[in-house]
């Protein structure tokens, strides 16, 4: 090899690292921060007026906060099936219109022919740890470690789970007869069970200090963090250090002691001065649970919440923070689907050729503030689509409220995101030219979707 051949190799090489954000190391680590039911406006920077969360707004000026994020479902376990494989929860079985979610008497779990996140990763060497809520099927072949985890430390489904009675959690609390027992739900290290019931007033603090032990544990290596926070998913529990601190309530006093959480763990980073080599995601898993009164957070200007496909129930607050990612606010299109896609790629993994992925990779719009490639979004309520959008356009065929019984339309309600973020004006009438766009749009998407076997299901 000639001088100057040498000379342009080595610059295509240095181009390519660049591209992505990485001069000298192209094994970033990455840590995803996913809370349980958070709306969309329940963060100060997110627009809520009586919430504190100066570590979460903090993060979201040095990185980057996304208004356009969508979970891939609007609640729990598909969410999470969609996170960590980056397939719409419906081609791993793990979406049903019949059980929304997993329960302590399901059989199933996300199947072994799924490949996580942290599996994936693993074929790079990785550090794989989850620490919080996993609700991807409790049963030993289906816990973390069986799906390319090296640790888990949590609870491996919902805090109100094992309800020890069948009282209706607001009127138990407003007669102040809720404890921390009132929820036989276990606390698992690995395989095992080492707490039960679990004490939920200090899960979130034990949540967070385990993974500042994990962080120092693997600062040596490139490492992956899953910490899934059970809260702010009812019942609600804040540490003695929270409690009665915030103007927002109980409710209040959650979100800002995960906000500290936050806060702890990004000064690690930068104490350990690996910041620059890592990436922080925070989101939500779905929007908030409307039912709980003011137990339940909200979605700001967005319609509706959990368990529906309006915006409220899909859109979650979102930053990206760490490695060289451009400061700014993005106003794109982004999914929780397009964090395995992304990653995946600035890890220089190859994605499973025999499989389809519905995730994008969202890292030249982190690293360069170029647009976003998602124009589309499938919006799923169980096994069914509902909604779909298109840019700023998003038709729904079915709404529901929180597991009320569903309504069809016909013709379908249109609505302009950009210009209506809150879907309170159907255009549908004057835009039926748009409408064949998207309906083919639904089409090939119909035609192409190939549906795994339901795995949301109990014993009877
Ligand atoms: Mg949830």
């Amino acid at each position: 090899m000639t001088f100057k051949n040498l000379i342009i190799l080595l610059f295509s090489l240095f181009n390519l690292c660049s591209i992505f954000g990485f001069q000298n190391n192209i094994k970033p680590n990455y840590i995803i921060i996913f809370v349980d039911d958070m709306g969309y406006g329940d963060i100060g920077v997110f627009g809520n007026p009586t919430i504190s969360t100066p570590n979460l707004d903090k993060m979201a000026y040095e990185g980057q906060k996304w208004t356009q994020f969508y979970s891939a479902a609007s609640v729990c376990t598909p969410s999470r099936a969609a996170l960590l494989t980056g397939r719409l929860p419906v081609r791993s079985g793990m979406a049903s219109s019949k059980n929304p979610v997993l329960f302590p008497n399901s059989l199933n779990g996300l199947p072994q022919s799924e490949f996580t996140l942290a599996e994936k990763l693993k074929e790079r060497d990785y550090k794989t740890a989850i620490v919080g809520k996993w609700h991807l099927g409790h049963k030993k072949k289906y816990l973390p470690l069986n799906h390319g985890f090296d640790y888990y430390y949590g609870i491996p489904y919902s805090n109100d789970m094992d309800k020890i009675n069948k009282n209706n959690y607001w009127s138990e609390y407003e007669r102040k007869t809720l404890n921390s027992n009132s929820y036989n739900v276990p606390l698992m290290e690995n395989y095992e069970i080492i707490e039960r019931p679990v004490d939920q007033t200090t899960i979130t603090s034990r949540y967070v200090d385990k993974t500042i032990k994990l962080i120092n544990n693997y600062k040596d290596d490139s490492f992956f963090i899953y910490l899934s926070h059970n809260l702010p998913h009812i019942p609600l529990y804040a540490s003695k250090e929270f409690s009665g601190n915030s103007k927002r309530g109980l409710y209040g006093d959650v979100i800002e002691e995960i906000d500290h959480g936050v806060g702890l763990i990004l000064k690690e980073l930068k104490n350990l001065k690996i910041d620059k080599k890592t990436i922080v995601v925070f989101t939500s898993d779905n929007g908030p649970w409307l039912v709980y009164k003011s137990h339940s957070g909200s979605a700001g200007l967005l319609r509706n919440g959990k368990g529906t496909t309006w915006e409220g129930g899909v859109r979650v607050p979102t930053i990206f923070w760490g490695s060289n990612i451009k400061p700014g606010v993005i106003n794109d299109i982004g999914s929780t689907l397009d964090i395995y896609t992304t990653f995946l790629s600035l890890s220089n993994i190859k994605l499973q050729n025999d499989m389809i992925i519905d995730g994008l990779d969202l890292s030249k719009t982190l690293f360069h503030k170029k647009k976003s490639p998602r124009e589309q979004m499938f919006f799923y309520k169980g096994d069914e689509l509902f909604a779909v959008r298109l840019n700023n356009l998003k038709l729904h065929f079915r709404t529901t409220d929180w597991f009320k019984k569903p309504v069809s339309h016909n013709p379908p309600l249109l609505f302009d995101l950009d210009k209506d973020p809150s879907e309170k004006y159907d255009i549908y009438q004057k835009n039926k030219d748009k409408i064949k766009e998207i309906l083919k749009l639904v089409e090939k998407h119909n035609k192409k979707m190939i549906r795994g076997e339901n795995q949301l299901i109990n014993r009877l």
